[in-house]
């Protein structure tokens, strides 16, 4: 907007503030508003997804281009199950050559890939990331959820555990699949409850072999509202509508946090890292969480959009939970339509800057809009000690690597 339709704004502004009434105000709209037509190409409407403001603050920037100690990255996806017609088959989002040069350059000393599927899928992924590169790729289980109407899933279930140990996998990973979409009779009936009994022998078995839980459950708070223009997370539902879980037969958050909960209680000597902060819009609720399960932790992957918006209550929770929370991205090689999870030098360099530094209101993914919400976040600048836990001294306990 221009000096003089500026002044001419204000002047107006200032003449209806001071009670002039309605004969002024009918006065002065319509020259202002074909004013603004001739500045704006669209009579100052812009559609939301144009809108791609920058920030004018000078704000000091420091680039982080390699982390201050080695990182060992909790929450990745390197590869996943794929199901070609009746057969399922690891499907690897990138080789080994294509990742490891970009860990070395940003001192990512371990990669763990959660999603190394069960069975022959396992056992794939596992000889193709962890067998050669042992000191680099990590490779955990899921179940075997297809197998859940079947008599006996609960035993099966277990000795899956074990078998996955055998083949080498570190741990457990629980998709938001659990809670979300597995039914029944798989994809039809009620929803099977995370809590659900038949997934007891499982945790244990998870528990007694030292093979922690990585476990995600539930989404964002404002997913489960209606996505209208009250919801934050607008824009980003709107991307991906399949996302949203109002409605229909969905349990609340709480009750899928609850359910979660209560596996914990009843499985005390199983270590649970509780994925994207458990809810990462609720700290205090999360450090209620923390207080009274011991074999609880927690991972940063996806949620420095969250962190990083309440910098002083993030501070205190990485101060007070030291000891129990994990690095983690939710990185996966390749595709363009989750920036805040694309593997690549880029989004390292955004979880060590708002680890590392006290920098202000920057971008928490690699995007030219922010994709989780319309924010920016600041930095926590984590002293030495808290970023060498939070970095690896954590993680390398609970995966049983420390020598
Ligand atoms: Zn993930």
């Amino acid at each position: 907007m221009g000096g003089w339709s500026r002044r001419k704004l204000l002047a107006s502004l200032a003449l209806a503030a001071a009670g002039q009434g309605a004969i002024v105000n009918g006065w002065q709209s319509r020259p202002i508003r074909r004013q603004l037509g001739r500045e704006m190409p669209n009579k100052g409407k812009l559609a939301l997804e144009d809108y791609e403001p920058k920030s004018m603050l000078h704000v000091s920037e420091t680039p982080v281009p390699r982390a201050r100690f080695p990182v060992i990255d909790f929450h990745t996806h390197l590869s996943w199950s794929a199901r070609r017609r009746q057969v399922t088959e690891a499907h690897n989002n990138a080789t080994p050559e294509e990742v490891l040069p970009i860990m070395d350059r940003k001192n990512l000393r371990m990669m763990v890939n959660l999603t190394g599927g069960y069975g022959k899928v396992l056992e794939q992924t596992i000889n193709y990331w962890q067998k050669p590169h042992p000191e680099r790729f990590m490779v955990f289980t899921e179940p075997w959820f297809e197998k859940i109407t079947e008599p006996g899933y609960a035993q099966f279930q277990a000795d899956q555990i074990v078998h996955a140990q055998a083949l080498g996998a570190r741990g457990l990973k629980l998709l938001k699949t659990l809670g979300l979409y597995l039914r029944e009779q798989v994809t039809r009936g009620p929803l099977v409850k995370i809590d659900d009994p038949r997934f007891d022998l499982m945790w244990e078995a998870a528990g007694a072999r030292r093979m922690p839980v990585a476990i995600h459950t539930s989404d964002p708070e404002a997913f489960f509202l209606p996505t209208d223009r009250f919801n934050e997370r607008y824009e980003e539902l709107s991307a991906h509508p399949d996302w949203s879980f109002y409605g229909k037969d969905y349990p609340s958050n709480l009750e899928l946090q609850e359910a979660r909960n209560r596996v914990m209680a009843r499985h005390p000597r199983t270590q649970f890292v509780v994925l994207h902060v458990g809810d990462s819009e609720n700290l205090p609720y999360v450090s209620e969480l923390l207080d009274r399960y011991p074999n609880m932790h927690v991972e940063t992957g996806a949620r420095i959009g969250e962190l990083g918006r309440q910098p002083r209550a993030s501070r205190r929770f990485f101060d007070k939970y030291q000891d129990r929370i994990l690095f983690g991205t939710d990185a996966v090689p390749g595709g363009n339509d989750t920036p805040q999870q694309i593997f690549g030098e880029r989004l390292y360099e955004i979880y060590y800057r708002f680890l590392e530094t006290e920098d202000e209101y920057f971008d928490y993914a690699p995007a030219p809009k922010p994709p989780q919400g319309r924010w920016r976040i600041y930095g926590i600048g984590l002293p030495e000690k808290i970023l060498r836990k939070v970095y690896y001294e954590n993680a390398e306990r609970l995966l049983g690597l420390k020598r």
